[in-house]
């Protein structure tokens, strides 16, 4: 046997049997892997010297005995291949020296450098030109890590070229002067996509669902719903009279930390749903539901 598919069935059993405590199917083994012509590829490709070398402290001596005689023969193995390949690359590097001129010298050195320098070149390709760059990039860089990517979704466009596409559609928009009304457009596109209220604006432009323009129509629908929020619980609080709150020291006012405020409690939703309790603050004012 000498394959290297029989050399790997081998090692496969040798583990089996190492694992059953099968001393005498290890000991077979190890006496046929002593006759196979292994090779240092062979070696390397089924991992058998770990197996093997394991072997030279188990308890059986004749299995230690053998196991050590395989190790040391194949470490020989090993240690002639490494030499072999040394004394290639030290010929090989003295050939490059003798036959390169020093111009070819330099464009080897070159062609080595360049995969290293690829990713940096790849981006700085892509960046905006034209207008101040340095503010554009500021905007990108700052969209780049406003969309940066959460835990509660999977994005399928990556966050710098998002940032990179909207930054260009707010560049044409104001006919590349990146001034005071792109300034402004970009403050508060950054500002609603931060805002931890409205994580579906981030999400969808994340989708490429939104341009930079329809962000801001978004962004609104969000300000409404919030203004509805809080007519609703005026129009509840206008229901109940001032008597019919209960002052109380229980709840903490986000707003200014103080516990002096009042509550009432509503049925909101559905009759099997807890209520709701409405909370006002009677420091600031401040107005909340639970
Ligand atoms: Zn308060």
């Amino acid at each position: 046997m000498s394959t290297l598919e029989e050399i790997k069935t081998s090692k496969k059993n040798l583990d089996k049997a190492i694992e059953s405590n099968n001393n005498e199917s290890t000991l077979q083994i190890l006496q046929n892997l002593s006759q196979a012509k292994i090779t240092l590829e062979i070696l390397k490709s089924t991992k058998l010297g770990k197996s093997v070398g394991k072997l030279r402290k188990h308890s059986n001596s004749e299995i230690q005995k053998l196991s050590e005689g395989l190790v040391n023969a194949w470490k020989k193995l090993l240690d002639a291949g490494a030499s072999t390949k040394k004394e290639d690359d030290s010929k090989k590097r003295r050939n490059d020296e003798e036959q390169s001129s020093p111009s070819t010298a330099k464009k080897t050195k070159k062609e080595e450098e360049k995969p290293k320098a690829e990713p940096k070149v790849v981006k700085q390709a892509s960046r905006p030109t034209g207008g101040n760059t340095q503010i554009r990039d500021k905007t990108r860089e700052m969209l780049e890590s406003a969309l940066a990517p959460t835990d509660q979704v999977t994005d399928t466009l990556s966050a710098p070229q998002v940032a990179m596409d909207i930054e260009h559609e707010l560049y044409t928009m104001f006919n590349g002067n990146t001034e005071k009304d792109y300034k402004a457009k970009f403050r508060s596109l950054h500002f609603n996509l931060k805002n931890p209220k409205n994580p579906a604006l981030r999400n969808s432009v994340m989708k490429g669902e939104l341009t930079a323009d329809n962000t801001q129509d978004m962004a609104s629908e969000e300000t409404k719903r919030e203004r509805k929020e809080i007519e609703e619980w005026q129009q509840k609080a206008a229901q109940v009279s001032q008597g019919n709150r209960t002052s109380t020291n229980m709840f903490k006012c986000g707003k200014c930390g103080k516990r002096e405020t009042t509550y009432f409690q509503l049925q909101t939703r559905s009759s099997d749903e807890p209520m709701t309790t409405f909370h006002e603050c009677t420091n600031c004012g401040n107005r909340w539901k639970s």
